[in-house]
């Protein structure tokens, strides 16, 4: 199965060429140029690998690395991380970061295919970080990006998939219209979306699931919560 592969790096001409080559060898491509936006963004992609930057704004290498590897949702997901001659490469795979390889630049394209392939042999399968959530006639496989109603696949957006998803996460909890613009949009894009798009997303989502849509209830000026239990 072909795999994706997140790229964070700054250096927009790096970055584009990296894209190309890979694209070109069968794999699926998202890339970011700062490092704030990228532990949400590796959230919501769960791309196979990550080709991480060591100097990037916003955050840098190592702080992504870090957060990317302590969070449940992405910790197993492989990180090699692309760094200058200079910066002491050897030490951010043994001082715990986290990083399983590192290629220092300039690298060669061939060189760099060669260690993807070699990480995402060793990494470990996503069948592993499946996580299910069940309420009624309804169920959400996370790993399979597939929301089920009486075993019928429903015919979800990314969005309207992920709005499911913190709601049902969130096991009762009410979430407010900006708590749910953060996990179901990327966090550094919530605050050019007004609110309201997520009633309009919550709308088409309820309709979507039929009988179970009746769970999503509306908590009048705040936002939403999923009621998991039969009543
Ligand atoms: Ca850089």
């Amino acid at each position: 199965m072909e795999k994706k592969i997140l790229i964070v790096e700054d250096e927009k001409d790096i970055a584009r060429m990296l894209e190309y080559n890979l694209k070109k060898e069968g794999y699926r491509v998202a890339a970011v140029h700062d490092g704030a936006a990228a532990p949400a963004l590796a959230a919501k992609e769960l791309p196979g690998l990550i080709l991480l930057d060591l100097m990037l704004p916003g955050l840098d290498g190592l702080e992504v690395c870090r957060r990317v590897k302590t969070d449940p949702r992405t910790a197993a997901i492989p990180i090699i991380m692309l760094t200058a001659k200079g910066e002491e490469s050897d030490k951010l795979v043994g001082l715990g970061v986290g990083a399983d390889d590192y290629i220092t630049k300039p690298f060669s394209v061939k060189e760099l295919l060669a260690r993807v392939k070699a990480v995402l042999r060793r990494a470990v399968p996503a069948a592993e970080v499946r996580e299910v959530y069940r309420a009624g006639n309804l169920e959400l496989d996370c790993a399979r990006v597939l929301a089920l109603v009486k075993g019928k696949p429903a015919d979800l957006t990314a969005r309207e998939f992920e709005l499911l998803k913190a709601l049902m996460a969130a096991g009762g909890k009410v979430l407010s219209r900006e708590t749910l613009l953060e996990r179901a949009w990327a966090m550094d894009a919530a605050m050019e979306i007004e609110t309201r798009t997520v009633d309009v997303h919550i709308g088409t989502l309820r309709k979507k699931i039929g009988a179970e849509g009746r769970r999503i209830v509306t908590v009048k000026n705040y936002g939403y919560r999923f009621e998991p239990e039969n009543k």
